[in-house]
């Protein structure tokens, strides 16, 4: 039997959670964090496809993260004390359109400009304004993500106040699609960028999506080393931070599946794992688990207010559906060899196919034309055998597949083959024979891989606008990190900046310690 007697418990062992964890620890308290399966990281992990060929099953390229101090000053020590290491790409996204031209967009605005007027002249002139703009209005893009957002009224209030920040509010009401119009003449230069947006897993043409396109910015920064990915998989970056955690005091619980929760006099006072061990909190329960589970738990406890406000989540637009290969060779693209320094290959069907295959996913319907590739095996020699490659191929899909979930049961393989088909008609050089092992997962199989990841939603709930910011999870309350009960947090995925390989708990831990009498900037500097 396990548990025990905490300052805090963290509830989820994904990145959030042991970055929540390590802060606390960090502080001096004395945590525990309980991941429901057998192995840390969520929608981090990797694995071996076959023994030697290493792929990520989840999050792939960390640039969201990298724009952290985690990153850029090395916060936690985890590449310095803990031996973490990144490989960069000079270009982070690439389109490659149906008739085999592409557009690869790297860290050198020149050359990008150069590749942009393959396409339209006036809009490899226009990219420079763009770029510009996009610039000025990073740094009010940016609120939340590093530090607890504002409460929504305030925030709107401090943004009227400067030229960028009334910009935002229109962008903040404006979609990806509608801003790319307002700029670019070329199809395929809207199709990148709004494209990029779509990793939102929300239709590029919805209200909201436009918030994306201004971290676009950071791409020619001369301090941007390039698109960041995990040297020898995630599981080095899952493991650097389990390291930290553990160094910091922490007690770390695998296979502690949280099931029942108890709240006393309106306070969360223990927590409880389907194998009956029991965790109590003196100070507070901070989950990064999908938080809709959470209200199961409390069940009547659960205060009526937050509970309507849950109850009204909505998850993203579509899910994801990804497969990874290992090859005994190399892919060699129809479209040429410079596609392959990019991290994120991207086939883009035409405009207007592009479009409306976002409307019918919402129908539950597939196209297996869409897929993004990556292959960072050929700039990571540790991932697999020299001339070999693993290649993973994401793409989006719906969880209604054809209007009902079950549908992944009987479908799932042959969609899976429908997206590997269209990968091998994108090159010269690979067929079934290549291949030496393969791994892929459905929305459905996603939701068993990770149990937070309800109907295969990779950010947990979804980032439509009216999700995020200070209401996300619950609206009105997500300067708080939490409900009525004021001493159980949401953190991670379930506050604003939402999904992704994000860190969005490092702005949300601030908050835990302001409210039990700690300064975050005394724990940094520890
Ligand atoms: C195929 C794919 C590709 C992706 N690509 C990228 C990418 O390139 N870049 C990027 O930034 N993001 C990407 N993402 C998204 C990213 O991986 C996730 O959004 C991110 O990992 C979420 O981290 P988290 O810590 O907030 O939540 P999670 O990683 O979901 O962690 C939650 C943890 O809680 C555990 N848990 C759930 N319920 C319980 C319970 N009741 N008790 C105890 N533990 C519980 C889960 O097992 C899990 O370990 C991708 C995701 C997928 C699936």
């Amino acid at each position: 039997m396990a548990g025990g007697k905490y300052d805090f418990v963290v509830l989820g062992g994904g990145h959030n959670g042991l970055l929540t964890t390590i802060y606390l620890a960090k502080a001096g308290f004395k945590v525990c964090c309980l991941e429901a399966l057998d192995e840390f990281g969520g929608g981090t992990r990797s694995g071996e496809v076959i023994p030697g060929y290493v792929a990520d099953m989840g999050g792939m390229v960390h640039n969201m993260i990298s724009k952290t101090p985690i990153v850029r000053e090395d916060e936690l020590g985890l590449f310095s004390k803990y031996g973490f290491e990144y490989c960069y790409l000079d270009s982070l996204f690439c389109s490659i359109f149906p008739d085999n031209t592409n557009l690869v967009m790297t860290k050198d605005i020149d050359e990008s400009c150069n590749n942009i007027a393959k396409f339209s002249e006036k809009d490899a002139v226009t990219y420079r304004k763009f770029h510009d703009y996009m610039v000025n209005m990073l740094n009010v893009a940016g609120i939340g993500s590093q530090s607890p957002p504002p409460a929504y009224g305030a925030m709107m209030n401090v943004m009227s106040m400067s030229p960028e920040g009334r910009e935002f509010q229109r962008v903040l009401n404006s979609s990806s699609q509608q801003i790319v119009e307002e700029w670019f003449e070329s199809e395929q230069v809207r199709v990148t960028f709004t494209r990029w947006c779509t990793e939102m897993m929300i239709d590029p043409r919805a209200i909201g999506t436009a918030s994306l396109l201004y971290f676009t910015a950071g791409l020619h920064d001369p301090d941007n080393p390039g698109a960041p990915f995990p040297k020898g998989g995630c599981i080095n970056f899952v493991n650097a931070l389990v390291a930290c955690a553990e160094d910091n005091g922490a007690d770390l619980f695998l296979n502690a599946w949280v099931d029942d929760i108890t709240v006393e006099g309106g306070e969360v006072k223990s927590v409880r794992t389907k194998n009956g061990d029991e965790f109590f909190a003196e100070n507070a329960v901070v989950s990064t688990i999908h938080i809709a589970d959470v209200f199961e738990m409390l069940g009547d406890d659960a205060p009526a207010d937050d509970s309507h406000y849950v109850k009204l989540l909505k998850h993203c637009d579509f899910a994801a559906l990804n497969q990874a290969f290992a090859l005994d060779t190399i892919p060699e693209f129809k479209t040429g060899p410079e596609v392959l320094n990019t991290f994120c290959i991207e086939a883009a069907p035409w405009e207007p196919e592009y479009l409306e295959t976002f409307s019918t996913y919402t129908l539950g319907k597939f196209n297996p034309k869409l897929p993004l590739i990556t292959i960072p095996s050929l700039h990571d020699p540790t991932r697999c055998p020299e001339g070999h490659s693993v290649v993973n191929v994401y793409s989006y899909a719906p969880w209604n597949l054809y209007g009902d979930w079950r549908n992944w049961e009987k479908h799932g393989d042959e969609l899976k083959k429908q997206v590997w088909d269209f990968f091998k008609s994108m090159t010269t050089n690979i067929t079934d024979d290549n291949v030496l092992g393969k791994w892929g997962l459905t929305p459905l199989e996603y939701q068993e891989w990770d149990p937070a990841f309800h109907e295969g939603d990779i950010g947990q709930i979804g980032m439509q606008p009216s999700q995020m910011y200070d209401m996300r999870p619950i609206v009105g309350k997500g300067h708080e990190y939490h409900g009525d009960i004021e001493n159980l947090y949401f953190l991670g995925s379930s506050s604003h900046p939402g999904g992704g390989i994000a860190a969005g708990a490092r702005a949300g831990v601030q908050k835990v310690l302001e409210d039990y009498g700690v300064d975050f900037r005394d724990v940094i500097r520890k």
